[in-house]
């Protein structure tokens, strides 16, 4: 029996990538989204992959949605915690509701989700928790103290986690793209692209949501087992780690 995935803000962007690499590869895929219905029921007709609209933050909703994902498609093999948003502002002018709603999407989510999915996995010794952090959650970035936090904290958390899964069969890891060519990069004028951006990027181009996709099904396969509490930087050499 195939092994079910779910991609949270799998209908756009990075995780549309993501939902259509994992059934090209063999998955059953859930994909979620928090509002945008036209882009979601367009996904879904295109690729065949059911959507379920719940939002990532609250963990009622996650509840409610990840039963429903179960008894459709059968108990989470693959967790892949991708759904995130930006609330720029440098921190003397940040609301809390910046805060908090950064925190919320991009790292409760994964709290809820992977919280959800874990007693399963371990009944079952297999699990893949996949979450995508960011550059910018590596070495920080003006207007971002919010969202570089939650994309950090997402390190922390799957390191934990890996420890706790290691002897259950359950990877925890993490991948952060750099500037991937999304509808949100590509809106970017071309000068600031050509001058600013690029310029920064040592293999001189923007990456693909498909090349993110393929990091994820590689980490989702058996062949990642090994990899466990690890963070994958896919970002064309702007920002190497130590
Ligand atoms: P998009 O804005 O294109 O898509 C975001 C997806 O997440 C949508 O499906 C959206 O649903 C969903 N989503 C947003 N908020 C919620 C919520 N509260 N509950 C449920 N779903 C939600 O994002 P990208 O593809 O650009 O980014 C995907 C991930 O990659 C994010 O975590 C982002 O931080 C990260 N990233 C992106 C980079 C880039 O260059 N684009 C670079 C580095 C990291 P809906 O369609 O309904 O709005």
């Amino acid at each position: 029996m195939a092994r079910v995935a779910v991609v949270t803000g799998g209908t756009r962007g990075i995780g549309e990538a993501i939902s259509l690499g994992m059934k090209k590869a063999g998955y059953r895929v859930a994909a979620t989204y928090a509002g945008n219905d036209a882009a979601a029921q367009k996904f879904q007709a295109e690729s065949g992959i059911p959507v379920y609209k719940f939002d990532v933050g609250d963990y009622d909703a996650c509840e409610k949605a990840v039963a429903q994902i179960t008894r459709d498609l059968g108990p989470v093999d693959v967790l892949v915690n991708n759904a995130g948003i930006t609330r720029d502002a440098a921190l003397h002018r940040m609301t809390r509701a910046y805060w908090t709603d950064v925190i919320r999407t991009n790292l409760d989510s994964a709290f809820n989700m992977s919280r959800l999915v874990i007693d399963s996995m371990r009944a079952r010794n297999f699990g893949r928790i996949i979450s995508i952090s960011s550059i910018n959650g590596r070495k920080g970035q003006f207007g971002q103290a919010n969202y570089a936090a939650a994309k950090a904290g997402l390190v922390g958390f799957s390191k934990a986690v890996a420890l706790e899964g290691a002897a259950k069969g359950i990877t925890a890891n993490v991948i952060a793209p750099g500037y991937i060519n999304t509808e949100m990069v590509a809106a970017v004028p071309k000068e600031i692209l050509d001058t600013k951006i690029i310029p920064q990027i040592p293999v001189g181009r923007l990456g693909t949501a498909e090349e993110i996709a393929r990091c994820v099904v590689f980490l989702a396969s058996d062949d990642a087992g090994f990899i466990t509490g690890a963070c994958l930087d896919a970002n064309g050499g702007q920002y190497m780690a130590t």
